[in-house]
């Protein structure tokens, strides 16, 4: 080997050194990077609405030691407990040595995902087909929902305060559901929209039968017997939609992807690509110097608002009962407190190079990410971490050899989009979001790197330890 040159060696010294993750990887790792992510692939598998999420996630916790808040025990450093909201947000927190006047480490990932929600009242009956009116709940482009299975998953609430489960079209000898898109022979009008307008949010409509009810006479047989199934097997009546909550989704499992197996393809990487590693991370932690939450969110995809979404008052309950156990003052615990919003964002696609610029672009298999800022037009609608925050962040990075990165959210004014930084940081805590780099963001099957989601991991660990 040659001697390094003076610039060479200068440049290593002055220059951002940034290089792909998996050169150089040792075999050790890459076992632990793998079972990790099979972990993290059943997480997806059992968790694919908010709510079966926010179940699957409490019983791992419980597994590790969680136990429900109870107001009335005196809680000490080490306890574990987890706060429920309405089944589809959750807080999970591991008591610190420390007082919590002194600051908590708070990290917060959302587990709901874009999908096609029902209507409240979807079924109906069109030239002798059975199928459901929809609502979309996210930022989706409409076309790639088309055409594919999807399984329905929720809950009818009845009127006598049952809650009815639904979920139909994961197991392979399920039906499944699908919606149709026009043949190309007859879309030559079609093909003239805009790629925003190819399907229209009206016609989001999921064929869900096709068989009329016996060999009676009479209108909507087909409907008929669809709601005679549904009767049977659920108990409910076509007015018990009204007061459902059912999401399609796609009906595809978690899969490796590439020959060497080194991404995974899925729905619903957004966020659960965080929330996993954030839920692992307090769950390994024993006895942290600060107290430790990790709180995994619903709503974040249409803004958070909503009492489940972190734009509500949630977290702050949760800090106060736990500040008011330790008998100290929630306030100054919000405002020593440090966060790690985590949730992904955009990772460069070589296909798509354009709407990056190349030098705060989060590259696959570069590590977490952390974003500094999102929003959009001139950092509208984001908190924007001070660059003292920012620097605890890398600096603890660093020293545990992490591998991070930072990224933006593609190139100035062509679009943007929010975290949950901005509400978290609204009550005094400092925020930044970091997280796993995504490919395909917000389609029916997204792709992240084994190593990004296991780097994030790490970070989640060094974070709240
Ligand atoms: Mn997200
Ligand atoms: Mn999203």
């Amino acid at each position: 080997m040659s001697e390094k040159t003076a610039s060479q060696k200068l440049k290593e010294k002055l220059f951002i050194n940034k290089e792909n993750g998996l050169k150089n990887i040792d075999d050790k790792k890459l076992e632990e990077i793998n079972r990790f992510c099979e972990g993290y692939k059943q997480f997806l598998a059992e968790g694919k609405t908010e709510r079966e999420a926010a179940l699957t996630a409490k019983t791992i916790a419980k597994k590790a030691g969680f136990e429900p808040f109870d107001r009335n025990k005196k809680y000490k450093a080490g306890d574990k407990y987890f706060v429920d909201n309405r089944g589809k947000t959750v807080a999970f927190v591991v008591v610190g040595k420390k007082s919590a006047e002194e600051g908590l480490k708070i990290t917060a990932a959302h587990i709901d995902s874009p999908r096609i929600d029902l209507k409240p009242n979807p079924l109906y009956e069109d030239s002798e087909l059975a199928l459901f009116k929809t609502h979309y709940y996210g930022g989706i482009k409409k076309y790639q929902w088309t055409a594919m299975p999807l399984a329905l998953h929720g809950v009818f609430a009845k009127k006598d305060g049952s809650v009815i489960e639904v979920n139909i079209g994961e197991d392979e000898n399920d039906p499944c559901f699908v919606i149709t898109d026009l043949l190309p022979h007859l879309s030559q009008e079609q093909v003239k929209r805009t790629l925003s307008e190819a399907i229209k949010g009206e016609e989001l409509n999921i064929l869900i039968g096709s068989r009329p009810f016996k060999d009676d006479k009479g209108s909507e047989l087909v409907k008929l017997n669809i709601m005679a199934i549904l009767n049977e097997k659920y108990g409910v009546t076509e007015e018990d939609f009204l007061s459902a909550e059912l999401e399609c989704v796609p009906a595809a499992k978690p899969r490796d992807i590439g020959f060497d197996r080194s991404l995974i393809g899925s729905y619903g990487h957004d966020d659960r690509v965080c929330a996993y590693p954030a839920l692992m991370a307090i769950c390994e932690i024993e006895s942290p110097e600060q107290t430790a939450i990790a709180i995994l969110a619903d709503k974040e995809e249409v803004g958070s608002d909503g009492n489940t979404g972190l734009n509500s008052d949630f977290l702050r309950f949760v800090v106060r009962d736990l500040c008011e156990n330790m008998g100290v003052d929630y306030t100054v615990a919000l405002r020593n407190s440090k966060c790690l919003s985590a949730d992904v964002n955009a990772a460069l696609d070589p296909t798509f190079k354009d709407v990056m610029e190349p030098k705060n672009a989060a590259k696959i298999n570069y590590g977490a990410v952390i974003t500094k800022y999102t929003g959009a037009r001139g950092k509208s609608g984001t908190s924007d971490a001070s660059a003292e925050y920012v620097a605890y962040v890398r600096n603890m990075l660093d020293k545990a050899g992490i591998a991070w990165q930072t990224g933006e959210l593609g190139k100035v004014d062509l679009g943007g989009g929010g975290t949950v930084a901005m509400y978290i940081a609204n009550m005094g805590v400092d925020v930044v979001d970091l997280g796993v780099p995504v490919l395909s963001m917000h389609a029916p099957f997204e792709v992240v790197s084994k190593f990004d989601v296991f780097e994030t991991y790490r970070t989640m660990y060094e974070f709240c330890k």
